[in-house]
């Protein structure tokens, strides 16, 4: 049996999809965190505890590993574990991102860098640091624009400033965010940078695909038809096939699989982000990693396909181009966190689960739970998830769904 190697985060939402995917697969999955499972004992080849924090430690650990219990393919669940999975894949001489393309995807001032090298069509940016005069840094910028630290996700730090003034008020307040010490920690000699671009008006779109071979394959574009101009830029609904004109889309993958080129992936899962406007697509992101929290119960495939299974069947070398994701429009709604507090109470999810064309309603967030949104915080309330014929009944259905819902905040 072929055995997969999971790099799992503690916070993430994936193991259980990973898990069931691969047990459908046949395959064996080695799960890999940061904290020593009480059950590392009674599975040594099943559970691994790895550094993911030190990379060079964690490669030595899973080489270690690997020479007593063979891995066939690394996979990891989220942008943090790329970097280490490719450092790790590498030691092992599986095909994989190289660890370069993976440290470019996860640091936006040096994607801003390779991109705008090669031609693609990327805002315009400026490095600064946070212990710089943010005056001088604000009569050098173009307005309006958007700041954002170059190592965080899930929109956390990022904020559009529409003049000098303004630009004041949002540095001081990136600076405080990365300065709490666990987000300092993890930023490590990257927490003091930051980056600031040109804010790009137009309809944003998340696009989820394959890299094979350095190649692009698109599996969904998905429209964010929630306006996303700030001052925060918190996710809220996804929707599958993008309503977008076929031209456009074909335009929307060109510069993806450019994007990637660009970067040197070549081997793995990427999630990108674009805008769209009369000038054409315009790239925001492209991360090594899938869609993430549980966003991938949006994605299936021909047969029942989910897209864990399709990244564990990719991952270990099949040929999985032929696969497609169903005909039915799919989409779903990460809910966003209305204003900071303590979650007290959560009503209506049976009425919200009961509209038409919903499928299931999840609420993640615990009762007694600090809740924040960004841009200091980067969670939602929940997952809404909608099946129909159409986008529009789609959309229509998420947004119903989420009107029925209401969180007692305190
Ligand atoms: P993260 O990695 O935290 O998701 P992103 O760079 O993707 O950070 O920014 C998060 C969101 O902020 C984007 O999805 C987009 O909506 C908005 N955004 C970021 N940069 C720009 C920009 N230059 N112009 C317009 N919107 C932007
Ligand atoms: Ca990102
Ligand atoms: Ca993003």
């Amino acid at each position: 049996m072929p055995r997969v190697l999971l790099l799992l985060p503690t916070t993430t939402y994936r193991t259980k999809a990973f898990v069931e995917a691969a047990l459908k697969l046949d395959v064996d999955v080695v799960a890999a965190s940061e904290q020593p499972s009480t059950l590392l004992d009674k599975n040594p080849e099943e559970l691994l505890t790895l550094d993911f924090g030190e990379p060079a430690r964690a490669r030595r650990q899973a080489q270690e590993f690997a020479e007593r219990f063979p891995v066939d393919a690394v996979i990891p669940v989220d942008e943090d574990t790329a970097v280490v999975a490719a450092s790790i894949a590498e030691a092992l001489k599986l095909k994989h991102n190289p660890v370069d393309g993976a440290i470019i995807a996860k640091n936006k001032h040096r994607m801003r860098e390779v991109l705008s090298q090669s031609g693609v069509q990327v805002p315009r940016f400026w490095r600064f640091s946070l212990d710089e005069d943010s005056r001088e840094v604000a009569a050098r910028v173009t307005y309006p624009c958007v700041v954002k630290p170059v190592f965080l996700s899930t929109s956390r730090g990022v904020m559009r400033a529409d003049n000098e003034e303004e630009f004041a008020g949002v540095v001081r307040r990136l600076d405080r965010i990365v300065s709490n010490p666990k987000v300092a920690r993890r930023g490590g000699v990257l927490a003091r940078e930051a980056l600031v671009e040109e804010f790009i008006p137009g309809f944003e779109v998340a696009v989820e695909g394959l890299v094979t071979g350095g190649e692009f394959r698109m599996l969904a574009i998905f429209d964010k038809p929630d306006p996303l101009d700030g001052p925060f830029f918190e996710e809220t609904i996804y929707v599958t096939p993008s309503r977008l004109s076929s031209d456009v889309e074909r335009r929307i993958i060109e510069t993806t699989g450019a994007a990637i080129r660009a970067m040197g992936l070549t081997k793995g899962t990427v999630h990108a982000e674009l805008r769209v406007n009369e000038h054409g697509p315009w790239v925001i992101e492209v991360a090594a990693r899938s869609i993430g929290g549980l966003c991938s119960r949006a994605l299936r495939f021909d047969g029942g396909i989910s897209l864990e299974e399709l990244i564990i069947r990719h991952a270990l070398g099949e040929d999985v181009s032929n696969i497609e994701r169903e005909a039915q429009a799919s989409g779903v709604m990460m809910i966003p966190i209305p204003r900071a507090g303590i979650l007290r109470e959560v009503l209506g999810v049976d009425a919200a689960k009961t509209v038409p064309d919903v499928e299931d309603v999840i609420i993640t967030a615990h009762v007694t739970q600090e809740i924040l949104p960004p841009p200091e915080g980067a969670s939602y309330l929940g997952f809404i998830f909608s099946r129909a014929d159409t986008p529009d009944r789609v959309e229509a259905a998420l947004r119903e769904a989420h009107s029925l819902l209401e969180f007692i905040i305190e």
